[in-house]
């Protein structure tokens, strides 16, 4: 899926103002790959010689709270808890670069060491600068286990080494969008949009008026003659399938689909039709704009099951980072920072900025956490 050519860029002053977190949004060009019968399903990948050796502190027996534990050659928790690393060939880690990397050979190596009580497994690559032609993040689902969100219910988990416990797998290019997004909006892809609006964004929130993580408007103003401009925190302008990076919490309808409100907080839903963009920021032409309340969403779709009152409020995830080379101390650090802001229960630190954290964008109702425990070893 190509989005490069339909979006809507944000407003001019909010461009300027996330000109730093600019880059997570514009050039995506692909961040949602999701199928009914197994994603990303490859060729059973060789294991390849790790040609790192690591030298860490590992204490297999007795790793104690803290500590780097080597669990093979190549493949390590590392000391703060917060990621594990993954040495692979130069061929695997260039596969995800190119959008065919096998996350099969990465899940299979989580579950012969951790047991199965991930969520999500979050694989990282290290480049320092996005790669050409692809996308920013990616998100595979692995299931899909909520019904009333508009996709009929399966389960690919045993594909990855999963017995029913994984949600999704996501990967980005960088670390650093661990802060900058699309983390966030990438974790989101699990619930949403499969089908729960219609879109010609695929994945995505698109022309409507669901604002957030996956694109969408706040706001909508008639300017006659069939063209509208929508408007995002008051700002003209908005994306159609993301709205800059980590800059802006979860919408009313992704709360509603990750199971953080119930159904009597379903905001109504402006969906334009046959919308197309214009030269201008935030403005596009559409036949109509037409108005789905809760009650037909509802109606569509049946109600979320489970309910806001019994879903899922506290998310476990892994990080892999993918690397053909053991990582630098400075990587190591600023990683283990930023999942640490990202998993936060409060405020990420001062350097993110207008940045939200996985706490803050669903409003504090929903909490992710990604520190390795010993529990979760082997
Ligand atoms: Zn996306």
């Amino acid at each position: 899926m190509s989005y490069i050519k339909t979006f809507q860029i944000l407003g001019i002053r909010r461009l300027l103002m996330l000109t730093f977190l600019f880059l997570s949004v514009v050039v995506f060009n692909s961040c949602s790959t999701d199928s009914e019968n197994g994603t990303e399903i490859t060729e059973n990948n060789t294991e390849d010689d790790n040609d790192a050796n690591e030298d860490t502190d590992a204490e297999q027996d007795d790793p104690g709270p803290q500590g780097s534990i080597e669990l093979e050659d190549g493949f390590t928790v590392d000391e703060d808890r917060m990621f594990s690393s993954m040495i692979v060939s130069a061929a695997e880690y260039q596969a995800f670069l190119e959008g065919n990397g096998d996350l099969q050979m990465v899940s299979n190596k989580v579950y012969q060491y951790f047991e199965d009580d991930f969520d999500f497994i979050f694989i990282l690559s290290v480049e320092e600068e996005q790669p050409s032609g692809l996308y920013y993040g990616r998100s595979s689902s692995a299931q899909s286990g909520v019904s009333g969100l508009g996709s009929s219910l399966w389960d690919n988990t045993a594909a990855y080494g999963s017995a029913g416990k994984l949600k999704s797998l996501i990967h980005m290019p960088r670390t650093e969008y661990v802060r900058n997004g699309p983390f966030l909006h990438e974790i989101a892809h699990y619930w949403a949009n499969h089908g729960f609006i219609a879109t010609t964004v695929g994945g995505h929130w698109g022309y409507s008026s669901a604002g957030g993580q996956l694109g969408g408007f706040d706001a909508l103003e008639d300017l006659g003659g069939n063209t509208y401009r929508g408007l995002l925190n008051g700002q003209t302008g908005f994306g159609t399938f993301a709205n800059g990076g980590n800059s802006v919490p979860y919408g009313n309808l992704e709360l509603y689909t990750m199971g953080l409100i119930e159904a009597d907080d379903l905001e109504t839903v402006m969906v334009a039709e046959n919308p197309q963009s214009t030269a201008v920021f935030g403005e596009f032409t559409a036949d109509a704009i037409t108005e789905i309340t809760a009650a037909q969403l509802i109606a569509q779709h049946g109600e979320r099951l489970p309910s806001a009152q019994d879903a899922q409020k506290a998310f476990t995830g892994i990080v892999v980072v993918l690397s053909t080379e053991a990582l630098s101390q400075s990587k190591r650090e600023q990683l283990t920072a930023d999942m640490e802001s990202f998993t936060r229960q409060g405020d990420p630190d001062d350097s993110w900025g207008n940045s939200y954290n996985f706490w803050r964008a669903t409003f504090e109702m929903a909490t992710l956490s990604a520190r390795i425990t010993d529990e979760q070893i082997k």
